[in-house]
């Protein structure tokens, strides 16, 4: 019997679930990263015998993220349209951490305090201002701090900051837990795993009939979603799949010498480029992201290191005792305009939960809801809607 892989922590192996032999199944999960393994476990909850197809669950973009729940700061001048899709998104957290926690001996927690956005120069402070300006415009929660508020919430600051806001709206979870999380409730709720790559669509019509592996066998189903990430569906089948494109993201891991440094999240805009902090339970820090157009390269270079680095410690100097852990890069699935694609294909059966780009984490429980909708005859949340097609 196989062993799906758990990339970046061989470690963690014996929680990886043993790869099944069906051969028919109800619903099909193509991929299975967040969005895949969200979508499992509520469909499983709705009585669907489900099976996810991933030679590396829980691998992926998933593996790597920085796990904020960014409903307010994700929310700029572009995203003006998704301010209540983002607002139900981070609503539908609550009951999905109580199901994910069910049972649970070492529930996955959220983060409390929300997040602190800081303008680390004078120029940083004036774009602070502009877009905080609009967040409040459009009803998301952002206030203001003097520096000696900004001092007792947040001990260690770099003196210089010029600027700071608080974001109540926007905790984090760390992904990882997340992750292991998920694939030990959809063992648990009897979802299947097959450890193979989906290769194409079997369909009769307009019918979807099942999904080729590339084991050369194929599952029978009439339903499928397909939650692929930042991979290239179009040898899949359906004609109408989104067109997906990779933006890379490194991220850095610091782990604590002394305790704890941080308890609430930061984000910072440093001489113009935008740097995150996030605080994970065990005390590690994860300081993220680059933002880089490379195709499929996940290789990390030593500049994009150097980078956050120098970002975050410009924000608070203690991380410079912090132990360095790790440094990796995953891709994020970015459509032609940066909004998730979770709609019906034209092919019968086949439903697409694709393109959550810098907010895979924040969106997974509620498009998972909403596939199982769609799944079920009745219509996603309307903030999924604008991509019909
Ligand atoms: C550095 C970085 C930081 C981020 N920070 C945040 C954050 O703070 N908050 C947030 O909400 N989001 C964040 N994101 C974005 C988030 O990580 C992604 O949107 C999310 O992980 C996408 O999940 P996914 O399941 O679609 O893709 P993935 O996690 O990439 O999973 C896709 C899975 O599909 C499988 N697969 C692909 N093709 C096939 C096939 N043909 N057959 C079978 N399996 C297949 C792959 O093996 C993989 O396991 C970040 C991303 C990066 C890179």
């Amino acid at each position: 019997m196989d062993l799906p892989q758990l990339a970046g922590s061989s470690a963690d192996v014996r929680l990886l679930p043993p790869s099944t032999s069906a051969r028919r199944t109800d619903v099909a999960v193509v991929g299975g990263g967040v969005i895949g393994l969200s979508t499992a476990l509520e469909l499983a909850t709705r009585d669907q015998r489900v099976t996810v197809i991933d030679p590396h669950p829980a691998g992926g973009a998933s593996w790597v993220a920085g796990g904020m729940l960014g409903a307010t700061l994700e929310t700029g001048f572009a995203e003006v349209d998704d301010v209540e899709l983002h607002l139900a998104a981070r609503q539908a957290w609550e009951p999905f951490l109580e199901l994910l926690n069910a049972g649970r001996a070492a529930p996955v927690s959220m983060s409390q305090g929300g997040t602190f956005l800081l303008g680390a120069d004078a120029s940083d402070a004036r774009e602070l201002d502009r877009l905080t300006g609009f967040m409040a415009s459009v009803g998301l929660e952002v206030a203001r701090c003097d520096p000696s508020e900004l001092d007792e919430q947040v001990p260690g600051l770099s003196p210089g900051i010029r600027a700071g806001f608080h974001v109540p709206g926007d905790p984090s979870v760390d992904n990882r837990q997340v992750m292991v999380a998920l694939l030990e409730r959809c063992q648990e709720a009897s979802v299947q795993f097959i450890a193979a790559t989906a290769t194409s669509m079997r369909r009769s019509g307009d019918w979807l009939e099942g999904i080729e592996l590339d084991d050369g066998t194929t599952l029978r189903t009439g339903a499928a979603v397909l939650a692929t990430g930042a991979v290239d569906t179009a040898g899949l089948g359906p004609h109408d799949a989104p067109a997906i494109r990779p933006v890379k993201g490194t991220i850095v891991r610091l782990g604590p010498r002394r305790g704890p440094i941080l308890d609430v999240v930061l984000r910072g805009l440093v001489r113009g480029r935008m740097c995150y902090l996030v605080p994970r339970p065990d005390g590690c820090l994860a300081i993220g992201a680059t933002t880089e157009e490379r195709g499929y390269d996940t290789s990390v270079d030593a500049l994009s290191v150097f980078s956050l680095l120098e970002d975050a410690r410009a924000l608070l100097p203690g991380i410079d005792d912090l132990e360095f852990l790790e440094a990796s890069s995953g891709l994020r699935p970015a459509t032609t305009d940066h909004r998730p694609v979770v709609c019906a294909s034209t092919v019968r059966g086949l439903v697409f939960n694709l393109g959550h780009y810098r907010n895979g984490f924040l969106m997974a429980p509620l498009a998972a809801q909403s596939v199982a909708e769609l799944l079920e005859g009745r219509r996603a949340h309307p903030g999924f809607e604008g991509k019909e097609r």
